[in-house]
């Protein structure tokens, strides 16, 4: 079961919408552990941390990491999700909450350069999505014709486009670092964090009584795994058919100096062409040209994963650099990155409580989508462990995808 390259960009709703569960509330001064210091479970320790209850963060390979989903260099933000208002309005709520981080450690980790949505005839569909929501909700946008948008990027062969959106509030979000200035915080904020590998333990009358860290046992009154991609190992009786865990590649590529100051300037883009999306972010940290070409690999296993770049993968996103970006046919590859989506089948986010144990919390399914959400995600965890809110279903496994392994 692979979800499809759309619903990265527009999830679909998940049966449950509009409703909700309700859950089991933690006092505060509770002992929680979370498990996965990806940008998930690190929003999550902090602002739990910051409820009050008494934080216990658990990577197995540190904040951030290489291995893990939020360790890329960059990630794209973006409000527009075709017409998933949902989302949308997560997006924009998120951004306040990554400025707080930012002005609280004096770190910049946002980049609202904007985003150039390039689509051909095919995209009318999601460019009308797009259009009305952001009408709706005014939310800045240049709508260009072809010919308007080869003046003003010079840089991008127009062939084959129709419909060009630039996003004005779009950009990107500088990842890894991020997930280390949250970490950081939370450890400033009060919060414990210890390298380990978390191991869930047993159940008994409705609750996990222990879990193991590094097979040594430890106890705590609640539980949140927000393992992304390992959540299907660590869970494998619920999320064996409902998690699809893909390789997914990036490359970067050295821009000639002639025209690295051109290049530098462009804006990140979306490039959807014949249904299929490439995206880039031009310039940061001088790190050479972003690009990927976002279609599913195949199912992988994170910690195992050979992470070389496929010779396939690499010719495909050359063939597109030498069509779209023509300056750029024949730029060396300078550093590729191997990472991987943990995919839900409609694109939408896990969180959820276990079904055998309810002070356990399950918090992934980010779909090649999630980083920029992550404070919103650990504002959901927070409220619904405090009590403030209930669980929405729209987060939720479906009952049909479970115990079937
Ligand atoms: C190539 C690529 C491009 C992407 N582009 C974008 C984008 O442009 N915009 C966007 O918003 N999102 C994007 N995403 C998606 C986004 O990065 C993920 O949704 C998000 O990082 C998921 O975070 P997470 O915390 O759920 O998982 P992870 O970041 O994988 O974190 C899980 C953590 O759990 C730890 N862990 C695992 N098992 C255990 C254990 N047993 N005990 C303790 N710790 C454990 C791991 O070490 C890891 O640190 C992209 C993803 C990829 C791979």
């Amino acid at each position: 079961m692979v979800n499809s390259d759309l619903s990265t960009f527009s999830p679909s709703e998940r049966a449950g919408h509009g409703q909700t569960k309700t859950f089991e509330s933690l006092p505060a001064g509770s002992k929680i552990v979370v498990a996965g210091a990806g940008v998930f479970g690190g929003w999550t320790a902090l602002l739990l941390q910051r409820k009050g209850f008494n934080v216990t963060l658990f990577d197995c390979w540190g904040p951030g990491n290489s291995l893990s989903s939020s360790g890329g260099e960059t990630r794209l933000i973006r409000a527009m999700y075709g017409d998933n208002r949902r989302y949308f309005e997560m997006s924009l709520h998120a951004w306040d909450s990554w400025r707080e981080i930012e002005k609280a450690t004096g770190t910049r980790l946002m980049h609202h350069t904007g985003i150039l949505w390039m689509f051909d005839t095919k995209g009318v569909d999601m460019v009308d999505q797009m259009i009305t929501v952001m009408e709706e909700r005014n939310h800045p946008f240049e709508l260009l014709t072809a010919g308007k948008a080869r003046l003003k990027y010079p840089a991008i062969n127009m062939e084959g486009l129709d419909n060009l959106v630039f996003e004005k509030q779009a950009g990107y979000l500088e990842a890894r670092k991020a997930c280390g200035v949250i970490n950081s915080l939370f450890i400033k904020e009060g919060g414990t964090y210890r390298q380990g590998q978390v191991k869930p333990g047993s159940v008994r009358n409705g609750s996990m009584t222990d879990i193991y860290v590094n097979d040594r046992k430890l106890s705590a009154d609640g539980y949140v795994f927000a393992c992304g991609p390992w959540l299907k190992q660590l869970f494998p009786e619920l999320f064996t058919h409902f998690i699809s865990v893909t390789r997914q590649e990036v490359h970067y590529f050295g821009v000639s100096p002639s025209y690295v100051a051109q290049f530098e300037q462009l804006p990140p883009w979306i490039n959807r062409e014949s249904g299929e999306f490439f995206y880039g972010i031009p310039g940061n940290d001088y790190r050479g040209f972003k690009i990927a070409y976002d279609k599913r690999g195949k199912e992988i296993d994170p910690t195992t994963m050979d992470r070389r770049a496929d010779q396939k993968n690499v010719e495909t996103v050359q063939r597109f650099l030498a069509k779209r970006f023509p300056k750029l046919a024949g730029a060396p590859l300078v550093e590729s990155r191997i990472c991987q989506y943990a995919n839900t089948p409609d694109g939408n986010f896990i969180f959820d409580v276990h079904p055998d144990a309810g002070n356990v919390l399950l918090l992934g399914g980010g779909s090649g989508h999630g980083f920029k959400h992550g404070p919103v995600v650990g504002e959901m965890v927070a409220g619904v462990l405090s009590g403030n809110r209930p669980l929405d279903l729209v987060f939720a496994i479906p009952s049909d995808f479970t115990r079937g392994v």
